[in-house]
């Protein structure tokens, strides 16, 4: 994908570009702001507001002065970036939660009410299969599994309880790539709301809202935050449901700290340039990892022959950096490539400035049965890679020590 085709910049009268936005963010960039702040946001820790009187009080509780009050129910530091990630996303508003894990979980409770029946594809982040079972179990969720390869059909499971689709585009970890045109033109009126977990393509690889979905979670420890530092999540979207979401959030106690929502606006500064040098990183290893004689299939929407080239052609900006491939030897196999790494770091994450290696079935992947991963494709020989910021002439000498040779 050529740089052009990542750094798409304002055009004559269009708004700021999304580099920009990464630094800027939304509001807070308006070029006539006062001049007398400093460069880099305050940072306000309060977690209660005080008040000179009874009556600012009870003004504060109604909701009519827009005074904070209590940091769980919000705070300006948590609300700036809220409204940095609202501008990056596109988005009407934004939440902050204390890790992507909670905003996807409250985002589901929120929406889905009492008997509520979900389409869920089967193919996501570990953490997000237990919870949707974990509702399934206890709070009489209904959910249809349906495979990346038959979400574009979604609405032949959509039944008249169906509250929301929910799906992760590039999955986690084969990057399959889910034609959004496709699923919706599928889904019938009244029409679910439609969840993207865009965690693997970050607002910069993808706008979802603009394909049609109504909210975009992603988990801000991975590329958001940057540096392997921060547990944060965000929910971007229509106003409606995020404020549905957001009084969730209040009573459950999820919302993000202060600090770690200043530390992820600070990442949020340097996203673009981080990206752009991750998702370079990946295409040149994807491509190199094809012909390694030790590597049987590689798992990258950037290769022109892989399945999710098309649809990420038309619906993303940039193929992401996250590579996955499968070595010849299976476990065993896998296990002397990733434990041989020196450079890159055996850690179950994603999305920060180094190169981290993970093996989906003992880690992320390691809640399904053997036949449930065999069935989305995990085998014990396949190995995750996130590509870091490091040159890339460093990362592919390690993996090349680290594979077999022919
Ligand atoms: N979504 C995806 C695609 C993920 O990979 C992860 C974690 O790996 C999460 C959500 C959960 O995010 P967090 O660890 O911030 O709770």
């Amino acid at each position: 994908m050529t740089s052009d085709r990542r750094h798409t910049g304002p055009g004559p009268g269009r708004g700021p570009g999304p580099s920009t936005l990464a630094v800027h963010g939304g509001g807070d960039a308006d070029p006539g702001r006062a001049g007398d702040r400093g460069a880099s946001p305050a940072i306000e820790p309060s977690s209660v507001y005080t008040f000179p009187d009874l009556e600012a009080t009870r003004r504060a509780f109604a909701g009519e002065s827009g005074r904070p009050i209590y940091a769980r129910f919000g705070n300006p530091t948590v609300e700036a970036t809220e409204r940095h990630l609202a501008a990056l996303d596109g988005a009407e508003t934004a939440a902050l939660f204390s890790s992507g894990m909670a905003a996807i979980a409250l985002t589901v409770l929120a929406l889905c009410g009492e008997n509520g029946h979900a389409v869920v594809c089967s193919e996501l982040y570990g953490g997000t299969v237990g919870l949707f079972r974990e509702l399934e179990r206890s709070h009489g969720l209904a959910v249809t599994w349906v495979g990346a390869a038959d979400l574009h059909r979604a609405g032949a499971f959509q039944r008249d309880t169906t509250r929301v689709v929910f799906l992760e585009s590039p999955t986690n970890p084969l990057l399959r790539v889910i034609e959004f045109d496709r699923m919706f033109a599928s889904l019938r009126s009244p029409r679910p709301v439609a969840i993207l977990d865009g965690t693997f393509a970050t607002p910069l690889g993808q706008r979802g809202l603009e394909h049609g979905f109504d909210l975009i979670v992603h988990s801000a420890t991975k590329y958001l935050g940057g540096h392997d530092d921060l547990t944060a999540g965000v929910l971007s979207g229509r106003a409606e449901p995020v404020e549905a979401v957001r009084s969730y959030r209040r009573v459950f106690g999820a919302t993000a700290e202060p600090q770690t929502a200043w530390l992820l606006r600070r990442g949020l500064k340097t996203l673009a340039v981080r990206w752009e040098r991750q998702c370079d990183n990946a295409q040149i290893v994807a491509e190199r990892l094809v012909h390694h004689p030790a590597v049987h299939r590689v798992y990258y929407p950037g290769l022109a022959g892989d399945p999710g080239h098309g649809p990420a052609q038309t619906q993303m900006r940039s193929f992401g950096a996250v590579v996955a491939f499968e070595v010849a030897g299976e476990e065993a196999g896998a296990e002397r490539v990733y434990d041989a790494l020196r450079l890159v770091q055996r850690a179950p994450s994603l999305g920060g400035v180094e190169s981290m290696i993970l093996h989906p079935a003992t880690s992320s992947h390691r809640s399904l049965s053997s036949e449930e991963r065999a069935g989305i494709g995990i085998t014990g020989g396949l190995l995750r890679l996130s590509l870091g910021i490091e040159d890339v002439e460093d990362i592919w000498a390690d993996l090349e020590g680290a594979l077999p040779g022919p």
